[in-house]
């Protein structure tokens, strides 16, 4: 067949033997030869599309098997990203220039993806420093998934007053005389985060198309040519699914994507999955957008957050009843499964029902993993193992090591999660950011900590030396140790 495409005079990395060629040829959307200049120039014809490469080096694109970035496009343009900034000083200049082009009634937003410990003051921003540098102008400022600062002017937007009441396992932080301060707590439970920010004003559907459009533009920036998409709250199914449709059906989408239903109400879990298998099955779509199955959450009481700065939660006594329903109907209609699992308590428990449900209803083949899986044991791995499943890690500690360090200690740390031991027991392991919120889309930042066991802060996990931690953030936020 003619050749479409060749690249030539680069360091082509080939994910085989050799390492790296010279120049490639691509023939119908697949790379059908590599070599060097000379045997590849050989194969053009008069249609074929020549690139001088320079002598760069290029590398396959890069897939983030856990990340959002579905909802990370439809609010893309209405949030400004710290991503990388390397000071708090740099950080509030560019919220203060954000706040400026702002109009009303839109926030300023800054959606996490960013560590207090990446900045040179290693500290968080106080509520002083926000008011200060955005007086009128609403401000949402999320931190991982364990807390939020909220200017006053967000504050009266949300109506957030001392009557308002604290969610489940979340709090309103207040003063002496009971009015919020503006700081959000996550105790551990991210709901009252993303529930507040789901209040902002939404964009319209033709700038939702362009935020994602962008958003993806900005992935391929750093490589990214395919993700598959977890889910995520406030991302119901096929509601918020319908900008990203749009794109494929335009044939404007820049990312590969295989996406997975996470049902969005707490009891209500089985029911979605039900209607939706009735609506679409795992692979509709084609190479460039489809579905992946189910998950990556299941169901709400086996939800543990990856909140290091609270105790580990214990999942309620109704997990494995529900889970098991969810598990038995997916397994019946073989529908492939991911679920979010931080803590190992909380795989051994799922484990129990995933093995209960395969003895009634065989797994045999059907693809199923876990997701993070920080504090699992190897005991569990090995159960993994036999059930034929895999897990998905993501640079989380990357973000949160040193809270982790400070909660379960160096050692704990040197193994979380146990890759090494993932990969030596034989299980399929896939990584990734677990973007945009709890981590940067940055998929470098993930690969580095891969290869060095270093946090964004530069703390040193692997090493077993305990990263450097500041007091006064804690208690300038929490106003105790
Ligand atoms: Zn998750």
């Amino acid at each position: 067949m003619a050749v479409d495409t060749i690249l030539h005079n680069a360091k082509i990395a080939t994910n085989g033997v050799p390492s790296f060629v010279e120049a490639i040829a691509i023939t119908a959307g697949k790379i059908s030869a590599g070599g060097t200049n000379e045997e590849i120039l050989q194969l053009r014809g008069p249609g074929t599309e020549v690139i001088d490469g320079n002598r760069r080096t290029v590398i396959p694109g890069l897939n983030d098997s856990h990340m959002h970035p579905i909802r990370g496009g439809l609010n893309y343009n209405m949030e400004l990203r710290w991503d990388g900034v390397p000071s708090l000083a740099d950080a509030l200049r560019m919220l203060k220039e954000q706040a400026a082009r702002t109009p009303a009634p839109q926030w300023v937003r800054v959606v996490g993806g960013w560590t207090e410990f990446q900045f040179a003051e290693r500290r968080m921003p106080t509520l002083d420093e926000i008011n200060a540098v955005s007086p009128d102008t609403p401000v949402f400022v999320l931190h991982l998934y364990d807390r939020a600062l909220l200017n006053r002017a967000a504050l009266r937007a949300v109506g957030y007053t001392k009557d308002t009441p604290d969610p489940p396992a979340g709090e309103i932080q207040r003063d002496k005389r009971g009015n919020p301060t503006g700081i959000l707590i996550a105790k551990p439970n991210a709901y009252i985060l993303y529930s507040t920010l789901f209040n902002g004003p939404k964009l319209s559907r033709p700038d939702q198309l362009n935020s994602s459009r962008l958003f993806f533009r900005e992935l391929n920036r750093f490589g990214i040519t395919s993700a598959v998409d977890a889910g995520g709250g406030f991302q119901n199914y096929p509601d918020d699914y319908e900008v990203v449709n749009e794109l494929h059906q335009k044939g404007e989408l820049s990312v590969r994507l295989a996406y997975n239903l996470y049902p969005q109400k707490a009891k209500q879990e089985l029911p979605d999955f039900e209607r939706w298998t009735k609506m679409t099955k795992p692979g509709e779509g084609d190479d460039f957008y489809r579905v992946n199955g189910a998950g990556e959450m299941l169901v709400a009481s086996a939800a543990d957050f990856e909140d290091m700065l609270q105790p580990r939660p214990d999942m309620a006594p109704v997990m494995e009843s529900e889970l098991k329903a969810v598990v038995q109907y997916l397994a019946e209609n073989r529908w492939p499964f991911r679920m979010h699992a931080t803590y190992n308590e909380t795989i051994s428990r799922a484990l129990d029902v995933y093995e209960e449900v395969n003895r009634e209803i065989p797994f045999e083949g059907l693809h199923w993993f876990f997701d993070h899986c920080e504090t699992i044991t190897d005991r569990n791995i090995e159960r993994i193992k036999a059930l034929g499943g895999g897990i998905a890690v993501q640079n989380r500690m990357a973000f949160q090591g040193e809270y982790f360090v400070e909660r379960y200690g160096a050692k704990q740390a040197k193994r979380t999660p146990p890759i090494r031991r993932m990969l030596e027991m034989g299980v399929p392991v896939g990584a990734g950011t677990d973007a945009t919120r709890v981590s940067s889309y940055n998929p470098f930042l993930s690969l580095y900590w891969l290869v060095t066991g270093k946090t964004v802060g530069g703390g040193e996990l692997i090493s077993g030396r305990k990263p450097v931690r500041p007091r006064e953030s804690a208690r300038a936020v929490y106003g105790r140790e």
